[in-house]
Parts: structure tokens; C-alpha cells; sequence
């Protein structure tokens, strides 16, 4: 058996995929896993797609677990299921490839050197990124290793769509628009491709609507607009940032309000979208529920969905029209009122909903069949395993 080990680290948690490649060379994930709560007392969780016992285990109080030691626990389960040597390659979600890397890239010292370079432009994510990288590599010197970045897929935007109205120096010093959820894009490209290439050549909009949310518009599954910008803060209202905001604000919260640029970035990046709005959660689940009753709850919900509705309409107008509108994501792919709700806003395109196939999660929810809306599940993991065994052979 081969198998590619897929991982996403963050600041408090390693998420994992085992993805299982077949004769054809086609991936098959056979478990997930994370541990979460890393930097405290953690836990470990892993469920296996057949055939072998699911795991949960709480890691032992009062140790504070570092990257590597969450590795060494992901691998050893690795070993006990299916054995070391099944691994052929690991591949790394790395948040930012910066100007030069638009490719799986393999992560050796010197990939790895430039990519520490980027820590400034994605200060939350990339240290924590590279911290498993590095981490790995000392576990398993001998496991190649492959980079696939969240802004690769965007490499395609033209300047128009890329630049800020800023001095160009500042532009050549790498200040542009980057886009993230790259990954997610890619993957819902080739899967819309695969389903529709007529429909997959023309004008669509991936609506990726999850705790993090953003918007790609592509034309012949190339990006050439996306709402995320030189971070993943800008565009659309997310679980817990805000979203573009007038940058005015920053300035007077600093200086009326005093906060210091990491007391900004943390409000405008943990606690404002809806949870800042509702004053209860992240989680759409738990504002639908609070609706009835909370009035913040409601003008979070609409907050949320009038964004998506502008920002559709906006990449809209710079694609010059909509053929296709594809959803996905946690909230994209479970949420049928706020895509009935998003559809019904978007009549001035031309989209109409199919509420049956709508509440059902049809693959198309739309009665109109041009443009038509669609629902594709991401599949984030299969994609960076995919890309990690096709550079695998140069490695
Ligand atoms: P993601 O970041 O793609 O994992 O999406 C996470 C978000 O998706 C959660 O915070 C919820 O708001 C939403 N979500 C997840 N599952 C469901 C569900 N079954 N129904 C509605 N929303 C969901």
C-alpha cells in the first residue's frame, strides 16, 4: 500500500489525511485525523475510512504539546495501522507562496529558507505551517516532502484585479492582492470540469463559505478575481473577521481608541464577523437556532448573506456576466437557507432557485439553466495529495 500523509498545522492544531494512491494512481482517503490544543493539553483524534478501530485519545495533563511532539503522535498511529514504510510523501496546506511560488514546490532547506521569508506576509499561519514542516523532516529526514500553497491558484489574476491604488514601489515590494483558498479552487475546478468542461470554460464563481470565506471568479477554471486579498481578511464577513472595512477605522481605533496594531489585528481578526455582530457565535448553526430570538443573531445571519450577494454581484460585473455559481465549504455545502436566500438575491443575473433540489442538496439547485448554481463538496486534502504525487517522481 502507498500512502501520502496530507497536513494542515495551525497555531493550536495539526489536521491530517491519509491518502491511499491506487494502480491508477488515483488518491482514496483512508483517515483523517488532528490533534488539537497544541501548545496545551491536547487531544488526538483519527477516524479510519474502513476496517480499522477509530481513535480518541487525550494526551497526558500537564504536558503542553509542541508541533513535533503532535507529529510523532500522528506518525505512530500511522505505524500501528498501516506501517512507516507505506508512507511514500507528505504534503503540506502552506498559507502563502508569495510572487515565485505558484507550483507544488518540494520543501527542502532551500524552498523552506525562502518560504520563512514570507512569515511577515502571513504572520498567523505560515510560522505554523513550516513549524510541521520542520518538524517532519527531523522525524522522517528521508520522507519527501511537497509544498501546495493557498495563493498559487490565483497566480493567474491580472494587475487590474491584483493591484492596490498605491505608489508602484510599494506594489514591487510584494503589497498586492494575493487570494487564498487556493487549494479548495483548484480542486472544485477540475471537479466542476470533470462534471460540466462546457460550463467549466465559461464564467463561474466559487462561493467558498466556510469559517473562513471568499469568493474566485474564473473563466476557463483560471482565476481572475477573488474578495481575499494581501490576507485573508479582506472580502466577504467571516466567522470571525470582518472582512474588508474601511481602513479608516484602524486608524482611530489606534489612535481614539488606543489599541495597539496587535490588539486591532486580533479584533478584526477573532473576534468580529459573526461572532463580533451577535455577540454569541462563530457557527451559523448556533445563530439560526438563536434567530427567533435574538435580534443580533438575525442582523448577523443578514449581514453575512448581503455581503455574498454584493461580492457575487461585484466579481459578476468583472467577469462580465455569470454562467455558473458553484458553493461549497462548511457553510456552502450545509446551509440551504443562505444559499436560497443568496440565489433569490442574485434574480437580477438570471438565477432562480429549485427549492426541492435545494433542501435536498442536489448537485444543481438551480431551475435556471443559465447560469445555473451548484453544489461541489471540497475536497482540500485529495487535492494537495494529488499535486504531492505528481512532483513525487522529481523528488
Ligand atoms: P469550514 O471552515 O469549511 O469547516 O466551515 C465551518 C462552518 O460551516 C461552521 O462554523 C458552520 O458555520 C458551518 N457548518 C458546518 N456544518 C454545518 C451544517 N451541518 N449546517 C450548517 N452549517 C454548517
Amino acid at each position: 500500500m502507498h500512502l501520502i500523509l496530507v497536513i494542515n498545522a495551525g497555531s493550536s492544531s495539526i489536521k491530517c489525511a491519509l491518502m491511499a494512491i491506487d494502480a491508477q494512481g488515483l488518491v482514496k482517503e483512508c483517515a483523517r485525523g488532528q490533534v488539537d490544543g497544541i501548545g496545551h493539553e491536547a487531544e488526538f483524534s483519527m477516524r479510519f475510512a474502513d476496517g480499522h478501530k477509530d481513535i480518541k485519545e487525550a494526551m497526558p495533563t500537564g504536558v503542553k504539546m509542541s508541533h513535533k511532539e503532535a507529529l510523532s503522535v500522528i506518525l505512530k498511529s500511522v505505524d500501528d495501522t498501516f506501517g512507516l514504510s507505506a508512507l511514500i510523501g507528505a504534503g503540506h496546506r502552506i498559507v502563502h507562496g508569495g510572487p515565485n511560488f505558484v507550483k507544488p514546490t518540494k520543501l527542502d532547506s532551500a524552498s523552506i529558507a525562502e518560504l520563512r521569508k514570507l512569515i511577515p506576509l502571513a504572520p498567523l499561519h505560515q510560522p505554523h505551517n513550516l513549524a510541521a514542516v520542520e518538524s517532519l523532516r527531523e522525524l522522517l529526514p528521508e520522507l519527501p516532502q511537497i509544498a501546495c500553497f493557498d495563493t498559487a491558484f490565483h497566480a493567474t489574476i491580472p494587475d487590474i484585479a491584483r493591484n492596490f491604488a498605491l505608489p508602484k514601489a510599494l506594489i514591487e515590494k510584494g503589497i498586492k492582492r494575493y487570494g487564498f483558498h487556493g487549494i479548495s479552487y483548484h480542486y472544485i475546478a477540475e471537479a466542476f470540469a470533470h462534471n460540466d468542461p462546457e460550463r467549466a470554460r465559461s464564467r463561474v464563481i466559487v462561493a467558498h463559505l466556510g469559517n473562513g470565506a471568499s469568493l474566485c471568479g474564473m473563466i476557463n477554471r483560471q482565476s481572475v478575481a477573488t474578495t481575499m486579498g494581501f490576507s485573508a481578511l479582506d472580502g466577504l464577513m467571516m466567522g470571525t473577521r470582518t472582512g474588508s472595512i474601511d481602513p479608516a477605522v484602524i486608524f482611530y481605533l489606534m489612535r481614539e481608541e488606543k489599541m495597539t496594531p496587535d490588539a486591532v489585528e486580533k479584533l478584526l481578526y477573532n473576534q468580529s464577523g459573526l461572532l463580533g455582530v451577535s455577540g454569541l457565535s462563530n457557527d451559523i448553526r448556533t445563530l439560526r437556532k438563536a434567530a427567533a430570538e435574538s435580534a443580533d443573531a438575525r442582523l448577523a445571519l443578514s449581514m453575512f448573506t448581503y455581503r455574498v450577494i454584493r461580492e457575487i454581484s461585484s466579481i459578476a460585473a468583472a467577469l462580465n456576466g455569470l454562467d455558473a455559481l458553484i458553493f461549497t465549504a462548511g457553510i456552502g455545502e450545509n446551509d440551504p437557507q443562505l444559499r436560497a436566500e443568496v440565489i433569490k438575491g442574485l434574480s437580477h443575473l438570471g438565477l432562480t432557485l429549485n427549492e426541492s433540489a435545494n433542501s435536498k442538496r442536489d448537485y444543481q439547485i438551480s431551475s435556471s439553466t443559465h447560469p445555473a448554481a451548484f453544489v461541489i463538496p471540497t475536497n482540500e486534502e485529495a487535492m494537495i495529495a494529488r499535486a504531492t504525487l505528481s512532483i513525487l517522481p522529481d523528488c
